[in-house]
């Protein structure tokens, strides 16, 4: 069976059983503080469990993009060196809101694995939650097991423990027993030696997990208590490469056909046969691995970058390029020709793979080029610090330095170093390491109190689209408290008019003020597990009351304008780039706008000038609003609305429309075009491979800046003596000024001429030699020039030239060749011996060589030293 076929039959089995299929939610989060990455099936669906939001669908099932790299689920460092955990991987599920329990959830996980996908009964063992004697005290699952045992003969349901079989979303909120399903996959012998049940949970390659059913019945309270909850809910997870495995009789997910097309193209582009050696399969399945999780994570939008989720997916790639640079002799960028592949074997499921094919090889393809640069400067710098190095063991700080400042990895220095016959002070390293994660940690760790509710089960609504007040009350709070210090409130009310940040525009700003007219300013809102949360630097002494909640008027209008500019910019760039043009990333300010998007070229003048002019006639054409709260899907894409890749959107959506510019949206906007009075492009620039950025402004920002561009004029027209057409007069000062240039440089070669004739003539000879040391005031390439022309016209000379040049020494040494050899005078040392009176070094060859001192006042003293040295000389 094809994994297409997997796929395929598990969600229309589900959809057989009145569930709806409903599409992957992007892998990267976008709104969620608590999240960076969708790590499990149920993330998306957190807000049904929470009770925060009633869902349409109560039996819903889909395949979840997934990956664990970071936070509670990582899985990173066991990639490739299993054969059945990956960073990203498919998660299939069903989910039961308060509708079906455990008895359809059993029955129909049995069903589909041994009925329609044929699994070998006896090969599958099921875990039952045992109950725990903690102060949860909590019983068996006895409804699980009775349920199990009424399928399974009692030998192959395992009792498990609470890390095993007790599922919680986090310290507080839904929770409650699990079953797990897992397979044997080892071959009939290995089963009569050592019975499955005994491996079950024990790391056994052959014997893995494959679903999670969850059954969730509690809630966890912030006092640590549970509680029951009214409604009960079914969350399940199957690992999507480890079905495959099983119905395609393979030992590992890496033999699946969603691998092996990879692998392949790995072996044919490196030259390595998988399956020949442990340490090369390593590297092949981290390559396999990873270009999936990074090819995936940039068509949701994330491209590798220097922090948060960026850098995650920067470390990854890295990951992979370093075990191929290590393992499979990959100097050149290799990586990107495998997403070619990956758009093959997966476009079909996932189109954006495909569609996004071109920007995500660029990408990969340029961090690759950049890494493995960064890999060879480091082996030099490597190099240079073993070389330095006293003892055989290489200084712990001086690889943490080379490892975050240069990005060279830890475990590449180690191997080095190793085959070097050096090794690494790794403790030294880890101290390293340790004191600079604190530094961070310090700086950002923050301790939040429980939340207070003063009104249990309020709805909470949000009315900002339409007005900027409310008549509010609190229905939450809490105090944050940063570990620099600071704190803050967090306050949720019953209603508002406050937009938290989100789809790139940053949150309201604005005020509360109580009834007796106190005022507490809200400095920023955000959206937690779709609750609508307000900073605050205070509390309203009497949280009870009923406070009018105010938004920044000005500050909404500045980002409400900026945004709908982003919409007509979008649109100017389709029509005067093409319809290749995707948004990549967007900020909304208040001060400004960023809008990135995918085009392969710089824009020329000529096109910037016609982006800003046709978003400034949509302006001055005072386009209305049309905005449309809740139309279908369908509809909205029949309208010409664009779909952004990595966006999660409900069944209906919200429409913004001005002319021709349609877009789905739940931003804030201007009532008219007009109202946004002009757009200017301030910058426009490279993100990464393929992303261009641009920058501009609109509102009052533009005023501003022609205000300022204008008295900048004003002062330079002050400067140029009140010059009526400024541009010529810095046109005509730059004329003047090369002029002068060229006369300055042939006074200095006339000048150099004169010395070099006044030096000639004061040569003196010892010894046989022509020689002279004298101070002069050149600079360094004077210093080296002169001599030469002198050593051309002199023979058998030795010239000592010192100088001042701003406060520092300079002492040159020449000595003609054939001087050089009958004499053994060496420049290079005499410059190293003499240099000790300027307080400096320096070196070169044996005719000429340079120091550098900081004691100009010691010059004198080295040219007497070179009168010594050339006296002591004899001729041979
Ligand atoms: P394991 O103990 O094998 O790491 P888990 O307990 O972390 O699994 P769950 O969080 O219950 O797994 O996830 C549900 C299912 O997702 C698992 O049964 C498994 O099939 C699959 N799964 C979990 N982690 C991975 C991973 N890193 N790669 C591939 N599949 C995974
Ligand atoms: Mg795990």
């Amino acid at each position: 069976m094809t994994s297409q076929e997997v796929r395929t039959q598990f969600l229309n089995f589900f959809k057989g059983k009145g569930h709806k299929i409903v599409p992957s939610a992007p892998m990267v989060m976008k709104d969620d503080p608590t999240l960076m990455f969708t790590n499990a099936g149920m993330n998306q669906f957190k807000e049904f469990f929470l009770g925060n939001t009633v869902p349409k669908n109560k039996r819903v099932t889909d395949t979840q993009k997934c990956l664990r790299v970071s936070g509670k689920h990582n899985d990173l460092e066991e990639v490739g060196k299993d054969t059945y955990h990956h960073t990203m991987f498919e998660m299939l599920g069903n989910w039961s809101f308060g509708d079906y329990f455990k008895k359809e959830a059993i029955q129909w996980a049995w069903e589909l694995l041994t009925d329609i996908y044929q699994i070998d009964k006896e090969s599958l063992y099921v875990s039952v939650f045992e109950g725990s004697d903690d102060a949860d005290n909590l019983e068996m699952d006895k409804e699980a097991y009775d349920l199990w045992n009424a399928i399974v003969p009692k030998e192959r349901i395992i009792m498990g423990n609470k890390k095993d079989n007790f599922w919680e979303m986090g310290d507080q909120g839904p929770c409650g027993p699990c079953s797990e399903i897992h397979v044997d996959l080892r071959s009939k012998e290995e089963k009569a030696k050592t019975p499955g049940a005994s491996l079950v949970n024990q790391d056994h390659p052959l014997v893995v997990e494959i679903w999670n059913l969850v059954f969730i019945q509690y809630n966890r309270k912030a006092d640590g208590s549970l509680e029951n909850l009214p409604e009960k809910h079914v969350d399940t997870g199957m690992g999507f490469e480890r079905l495959c495995m099983v119905l395609q009789g393979v030992k590992s997910n890496y033999d699946t056909d969603v691998f092996t097309p990879l692998i392949r193209e790995i072996e044919i582009i490196t030259g390595h046969k998988y399956g020949k050696d442990e340490q090369t399969d390593i590297a092949i399945r981290v390559v396999a691995d990873h270009i999936r999780a990074v090819s995936f994570s940039i068509a949701d939008g994330q491209l590798p970058s220097n922090t948060g989720a960026g850098y995650v997916i920067r470390r990854i790639l890295r990951r992979a390029i370093r075990y191929g640079f290590t393992f499979l002799d990959t100097k050149q960028p290799f990586i990107y020709r495998l997403v070619k592949v990956l758009g093959e074997t997966m476009g079909k499921a996932f189109p954006e793979l495909r569609e996004q094919y071109q920007l995500i090889e660029n990408v990969v393809k340029e961090e690759e080029s950049s890494f493995l640069s960064t890999l060879e400067q480091g082996l030099v710098l490597l190099e240079s610090v073993i070389k330095s190095s006293k003892s055989k063991t290489i200084d712990g700080e001086k690889a943490f330095e080379l490892y975050d400042t240069f990005g060279f990895p830890i475990d590449l220095t180690s191997l080095i170093l190793e085959e070097k016959g050096y090794q690494l002070d790794s403790k030294g390293f880890e101290k390293a390491l340790k004191a600079q994660k604190d530094r961070s940690r310090a700086a950002s760790e923050v301790s939040k109190e429980d939340w207070t509710t003063l009104m249990e089960d309020s709805e909470q609504e949000f009315i900002g689209y339409d007005s900027l007040e409310a008549s509010a009350k609190i229905v939450k709070y809490r105090k944050v408290t940063s570990k620099k210090g600071g704190q803050q409130y967090q306050l949720v009310f019953n209603l508002t008019p406050f937009y938290a940040e989100g789809g790139g525009q940053v949150g309201d700003k604005g005020y509360l003020e109580t009834p007796n007219g106190d005022v507490i300013y809200i400095v920023d809102t955000k959206r937690e597990n779709n609750e609508i949360v307000h900073f605050s630097e205070n509390l309203p002494k009497n949280v009870s009351d009923t406070f009018k909640v105010v938004v920044d008027k000005k500050q909404r209008w500045r980002t409400a304008s900026n945004h709908t500019a982003t919409h007509l910019l979008h649109q100017a760039l389709r029509e005067v780039l093409g319809n290749h043009v995707e948004q990549k990333g967007s900020a909304v300010h208040s001060k400004y706008l960023r809008f990135d998007f995918s085009h392969f070229s710089k824009l020329t003048v000529e096109e910037l000038r016609e982006v800003e002019n046709f978003v400034n006639a949509r302006i001055e054409g005072q386009l209305p609003l049309e905005e449309n709260r809740n139309i279908s899907m369908k509809d909205a894409m029949e309208q010409g609305a664009i779909a952004l890749f990595g966006e999660k959107y409900g069944d209906t959506v919200r429409t913004i429309r001005f002319g021709q510019s349609v877009e789905l949206c739940g931003g804030t906007h201007v009532k008219n075009t007009a109202d946004i009075w002009h757009f200017k492009i301030v910058s426009e620039g490279a993100v990464a491979a393929g992303i261009r950025r641009i920058e501009a402004i609109t509102s009052d920002a533009v005023k501003e800046f022609y205000f300022k561009n204008n008295r900048m004029l004003f002062e330079i027209k002050d400067l140029l003596n009140n010059a009526q057409d400024p541009v010529k007069a810095v046109s005509s000062l730059q004329d003047e000024n090369a002029t002068l240039k060229k006369q300055i440089e042939q006074l200095l070669k006339d000048k150099a001429k004169g010395l070099k004739t006044e030096l000639v003539g004061e040569m003196e000879e010892i010894n046989g030699i022509q020689f002279l040391a004298k101070k002069v005031d050149l600079d360094a390439a004077g210093l080296k020039d002169l001599s030469f022309e002198i050593g051309g016209q002199v023979s058998n000379l030795f010239l000592l030239l010192g100088a001042e040049k701003d406060g520092k020494a300079l002492l040159s040494c020449y000595i003609s060749k054939e001087l050089a050899s009958n004499s053994g005078l060496n420049a290079g040392t005499i410059v190293r011996e003499l240099g000790k009176h300027i307080q400096g070094g320096g070196g070169g060859q044996p005719f000429f060589a340079t120091a550098g001192g900081k004691n100009p006042a010691g010059i004198d003293d080295a040219l007497a030293g070179a009168k010594e040295i050339v006296r002591s000389t004899t001729i041979t």
